[in-house]
């Protein structure tokens, strides 16, 4: 075996042990790491029959493989990079909703620990619900009390507990990103 197949043969095993140790360490990065390998297998394969020719390639050739390698890893970095910038609406994490200002967190997809706080002073509202347990009532709402304000009532919900008017603040605020509002919040 000449000295040039003995270099390719080990330059291979090299590159499938570190790629075996990124796929096990980085699993988000498998699709890409398929795509690559796909690549470089490819590339070793041209680069062996390359080798066990007769003849050996023109400085020309070697510089248009070195050219398509080098955009073929910034095509892979950019796809990477792209993908893991988050969506706008991600950012949009407080509005202003039925008298009070509602604060929540993103995760994934959903929102998630929704609550509410004073306009004023900024404190975390504390709630009353009692109307919907009160058989004689017309009205089933939820108020929202601050307590740093006097007990003054900052917001109120109506048709329902507050489970409900969570629930409504949350769907406000779907609602304001699906028409884009939330831009001009
Ligand atoms: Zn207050």
């Amino acid at each position: 075996m000449s000295e040039n197949s003995y270099k390719s043969i080990r330059n291979s095993v090299i590159a499938s042990v570190l790629a075996g140790v990124i796929l096990l360490v980085v699993p988000e990065i498998r699709a890409y790491a398929v795509t690559l390998l796909s690549w470089l297998r490819n590339s070793v394969l041209w680069f062996w029959e390359a080798l066990i020719d007769s003849y050996a390639l023109p400085g020309w050739a070697w510089l248009f493989v070195f050219l398509l390698a080098l955009i073929g890893s910034l095509a892979i970095f950019f796809e990477i990079k792209g993908e893991k910038a988050e969506p706008e609406y991600k950012k949009y994490v407080e509005d202003f909703m039925f008298g009070a200002k509602w604060r929540w967190y993103w995760v994934g997809n959903q929102i998630s620990n929704i609550w509410c706080f004073c306009p004023r002073c900024d404190a975390n509202l504390v709630y009353d619900d009692s109307s919907c347990r009160d058989f004689y009532s017309d009205i089933k709402k939820t108020d929202f009390i601050c307590e740093n304000c006097g007990h003054s009532v900052v917001a109120s919900v109506k048709g329902g507990n507050k489970n409900y008017a969570v629930g409504a603040a949350e769907r406000e605020a779907l609602r304001r990103i699906r028409t884009n509002e939330y831009k001009n919040h």
